[in-house]
């Protein structure tokens, strides 16, 4: 198996708060809700991101939602002390973690992160742009995440894709998500945000495809077999 993995801030002038994650068992990408100026919390986004990161590699031996209950917990912890975490808008971030648990391949996704499946038999595009849950202090959430598997020995390939990625396909339609795989597995996942990022430019003003960032972080980790 091989494993490769793209990011790119959408602004020069801010750092992402995209996280990708590459463990022996485990791929994940985080990605931030882009913070409220008053959120209950003095680290901001891009720390909780770092520590709920960290904590799902630490856990990457437990099953996805196991895993990350215990990773909200402990991150939690981390700053319950000096921040309101009953806040509505204490940081958080929307995730997606596959993870690769003998002969099957698990996923998790909470929030509009995109994990893209394609089997000998199907191709699965799991995301939840509805109910806008995501991962941030309350351990509650993960109930409302999006989980399945299916068996290693049929998977083909694998991505996982931050909202700002994955809007070359569901925004731009750039391409489908079987052509976006291919484009993936002959030119690696930066070629996608790259292709985006040119179309995102052209259309500078957001009046082709109207979106309230003009550009996003962008985050793909890619597992080809
Ligand atoms: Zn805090």
């Amino acid at each position: 198996m091989r494993t490769q993995m793209a990011t790119e801030a959408g602004r020069t002038t801010a750092p992402s708060e995209d996280r990708a994650l590459v463990g022996p068992n485990l791929l994940a990408v985080l990605d931030g809700v882009t913070a409220k100026p008053e959120n209950g919390c003095e680290h901001g986004v891009g720390w909780f991101a770092d520590q709920l990161a960290a904590e799902i590699l630490r856990v990457a031996h437990l099953e996805p939602a196991e895993g990350l209950r215990k990773a909200i917990e402990q991150a939690a912890e981390l700053h319950s002390g000096t921040c309101d975490l009953d806040h509505p808008d204490s940081p958080s971030v929307a995730v997606a973690v596959v993870r690769i648990d003998g002969d099957a391949l698990r996923y998790l996704v909470l929030g509009d992160a995109t994990v893209v499946v394609d089997t000998k038999s199907e191709l699965r595009v799991v995301s939840d742009t509805q109910t806008r849950r995501t991962a941030g202090a309350k351990v509650a959430d993960v109930e409302h995440a999006l989980t399945g598997e299916v068996p290693l020995a049929d998977v083909r390939r694998v991505a996982i894709l931050s909202d700002g990625a994955a809007r070359a396909v569901d925004l731009f339609n750039l391409f489908d998500w079987p052509q976006a795989l291919e484009l993936m597995s002959a030119n690696g996942p930066d070629d996608l945000i790259r292709r985006m990022r040119a179309v995102e430019k052209e259309d500078a003003k957001a009046v082709d495809w109207p979106r309230a960032k003009i550009s996003d972080d962008a985050t793909v980790v890619y597992l080809d077999r």
